[in-house]
């Protein structure tokens, strides 16, 4: 049984008081929730806050990002090691924002998912399909593409941390969500790839989730499915009672 894993992914949205203030309304919702991984995604400037406020609960708090060296001149970047030191325990890699708007690289993300293992951070790697692709038939290709360079120099018994997110572009911030039919066939992709990286027993503990427009009404259809291991949570997170509604699915 792979633990299903949420993360809440709050972009560039709250200021330190008010991501601190999302915890205690959030757990009011959930109670001790320990069924599945929850973490919280905050800028980097709230992480210290809400490390704070989760101090007493199951719940995790990641980066959204981070640089692969672990200091040096570069300059608005953070790092793995910083953000372990700042009570992280996952971070977000390679999401879609950081590729189109940040020059992220299939190659950048392999840098910084083996810098993450390194420090200990589980990392959550994003990968998926933007619309052209999808229309052309080139999913599958994309997908083994990004996984297979992401999984480079990276040995088998330091990969079982790596979480995926499937998150195809088309149904980021859009409102348009995948089938789970359709995203348990972009996890079986997904699946394949990290069998033939690192073996299949490490591949079948892998956790996949999906990412893209995740709402309380479509929860429970997206968790229920086998090949689906939790979910990367935007728009919907930002609110407690809609994040606790997913989290209840
Ligand atoms: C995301 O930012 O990873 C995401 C999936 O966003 P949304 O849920 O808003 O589509």
């Amino acid at each position: 049984m792979r633990k299903k894993v949420i993360a809440a992914n709050w972009k560039m949205y709250k200021t330190p008081p008010l991501a601190r203030d999302f915890v205690p309304p959030f757990q009011a919702e959930v109670g001790a929730h320990t069924r599945d991984e929850i973490v919280f995604c905050p800028p980097f400037v709230c992480i210290p806050a809400v490390v704070e406020a989760v101090k007493n609960s199951s719940f995790e708090v990641g980066g959204q990002d981070m640089h692969w060296e672990k200091e040096g001149a570069f300059t608005g970047a953070v790092s793995g090691h910083m953000l372990q030191a700042a009570g992280c325990t996952h971070v977000i890699i390679g999401h879609s924002e950081r590729r189109q708007y940040f020059g992220e690289t299939d190659d950048t993300v392999n840098l910084k998912l083996r810098a993450a293992l390194v420090v200990g951070l589980k990392p959550i790697v994003c990968v998926g399909e933007v619309i052209q692709e999808r229309e052309a038939g080139l999913t599958e290709d994309v997908l083994r593409r990004q996984c297979s360079v992401a999984f480079r120099r990276i040995a088998g018994e330091s990969a079982h941390t790596i979480i995926i997110a499937y998150e195809p572009v088309w149904a980021i911030g859009t409102g348009k969500t995948a089938t789970p039919e359709l995203a348990g066939d972009a996890h079986r992709v997904i699946r394949a790839e990290a069998a033939e990286a690192f073996g299949d027993e490490i591949a079948a503990k892998m956790r996949i989730l999906y990412g893209g427009s995740v709402k309380p009404d479509n929860a429970k259809a997206l968790m229920t499915h086998p090949e689906i291991d939790g979910a990367l949570v935007g728009g919907a997170s930002l609110d407690p009672k809609s994040f606790a509604a997913i989290v209840r699915y």
